[in-house]
């Protein structure tokens, strides 16, 4: 049996394909630990960290509550987002929060990871002690006695966690907006040049880049720099820890990101057309026309496909797709959106040959969408797929300019992902709409709380996580044990 242990090896990439499950990526297999282990015929289960807001109303007191979660992300596509490879960690207020909060959430997300990187089950009451002082529990030891490690090797989050919890600039931020490179917004690097050379492509960080943009940020007391926290982090101290642990989510950069502002604006520039037959010459009579009939295509749309996620649309209004002076932008949750792309398609074929020159870029734009969202569906992804990828994404922003609609930095963070995907793996492997569903078990845990997340809630949380631990040392046997029969690409 030891003999097949040491000859384990992980399951390489399938001819051609360079992306695919998180395991098979380049960021897993050139991990220090996984590196190391390897050797030893040790195992290393990957986990991410996420988390994620909902709104809840709590004595008409509208607040949010963020949940952490952890994700264990060894198992291929799909199976990752499962609800067993799923756990939340913990719940907490926004009202709530205050430093010390989020300090000692910290704290004990820290306690866990140290244990699990080395093997160990953390030990109870070793959470007070400072970091460098602590002992682990008993081992993770697993059948054949061989020793599984449990590491931290994936961040998801929205921004306004990652300004929050972590401590990331702002996004809006006037110099440096963006987080994974050193994109400005004026001059050479700015990060609306959309071309595939684009100066800021060559700026993209690494962990070294970080740590030395870190060091010359710290210099000025983090008061200015080109640092992406604005101070040193809590987070800094997890096992393993690299900057590019730190992900874009494709929820929230995407879906309600690029989507919408494209949904938003292709919609709002169809209105008239859509209501030509009313208000004569009265703009907004005609857009309240305009928006009649398309809640009447997209209630038909709905009769003849079988779509799950749907908008109330007894709630649509004007308002939806544009609202004060802000640029077009539709309001809807993110699976919504991605089902009413196809319906959009529709609308911008019917279309084509009106408004002149914008009719065509409208419809060649919301296309090239369409043709990255069918990439990012995909298990796997080969070398001139990702090519591919990065040319649709250009042109998409090169036609989606030319309609005159407004560019964000959503755009800029989108043109990200080819490079994250080429690291990490497949898109469909890491986005989070499972991870949504999961915002019922905690509004339900806010509620039984009455409304606060109580200490004991914090407790109950935390073993059942320990639980989970327990039933996933289970499924790391059986994932590992098919990894040693399973052929190459399966
Ligand atoms: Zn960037």
């Amino acid at each position: 049996m030891t003999n097949i242990i040491s000859k384990w090896r992980l399951p390489p990439q399938a001819d051609g394909i360079v992306a695919s499950s998180f395991t098979r990526s380049p960021e897993y297999l050139g991990h220090p630990l996984v590196q190391e282990c390897s050797v030893r015929g040790e195992t290393v289960v990957p986990i991410s960290l996420y988390s994620d807001g909902v709104k809840v109303c709590c004595d008409s007191h509208p607040d949010t509550l963020y949940g952490i979660y952890v994700n264990f992300i060894h198992r291929d596509a799909d199976e990752c987002t499962k609800k067993a490879n799923k756990h939340v960690v913990t719940v907490y207020r926004k009202s709530d929060v205050c430093d010390e909060t989020l300090t000692d959430i910290w704290n004990i997300i820290l306690w866990d990871l140290k244990a699990l990187a080395v093997g160990c089950k953390p030990r109870l009451g070793e959470e007070v002690k400072p970091l460098e002082e602590q002992v682990p529990d008993e081992p993770l030891g697993g059948m054949w006695g061989v020793w599984h490690k449990v590491c931290l090797m994936q961040i998801r989050g929205d921004w306004a966690w990652y300004c929050e919890a972590l401590g990331a600039w702002q996004w809006n931020c006037k110099s440096y907006m963006c987080p994974f490179c050193r994109a400005r917004r004026d001059g050479r690097l700015t990060w609306k040049n959309f071309s595939l050379q684009a100066p800021w492509l060559a700026t993209c960080r690494t962990h070294r880049r970080f740590l030395r943009d870190m060091e010359r940020s710290r210099r000025s007391g983090f008061r200015r720099g080109p640092s992406p926290f604005a101070f040193e982090s809590r987070i800094l101290q997890a096992p393993f820890f690299a900057w590019t642990m730190i992900k874009l989510d494709w929820m929230h950069a995407v879906d309600i990101g690029v989507l919408v502002y494209v949904l938003g604006e292709v919609w709002w520039s169809l209105l008239l057309h859509l209501g030509s037959h009313v208000g004569g010459r009265n703009l907004l009579k005609k857009r309240l026309g305009g928006v009649r009939a398309l809640k009447a295509r997209i209630k038909k749309y709905y009769a003849d496909h079988h779509v799950d996620s749907r908008i109330p649309l007894r709630r649509f209004k004007l308002t939806k797709i544009k609202s004060g002076r802000t640029g077009p932008k539709l309001k809807v949750k993110a699976a919504q959106a991605r089902k009413l792309l196809p319906l959009t398609m529709q609308l911008v074929a019917e279309f084509r040959n009106v408004d002149g020159a914008l009719g065509e870029n409208r419809f060649q734009c919301v296309r090239h969408l369409c043709q990255i969202y069918e990439l990012s569906n995909q298990r796997e992804l080969s070398d001139a797929d990702l090519t591919n990828w990065r040319q649709l994404a250009s042109t998409f922003m090169y036609f989606y300019v030319s309609c005159g609609f407004r560019v964000y930095p959503k755009h800029h963070y989108f043109f990200h992902f080819p490079e994250q995907i080429a690291r990490t793996g497949v898109p469909r492997d890491f986005w989070t709409y499972s991870d949504e569903s999961k915002n019922f078990q905690l509004k339900r845990i806010f509620e039984v709380c009455g409304g606060r997340a109580s200490s004991c809630q914090q407790v109950l949380l935390h073993l059942e996580w320990l639980f989970r631990l327990e039933h996933l040392l289970e499924d790391v046997e059986q994932v590992f044990t098919c990894a040693l029969t399973s052929s190459p690409g399966k």
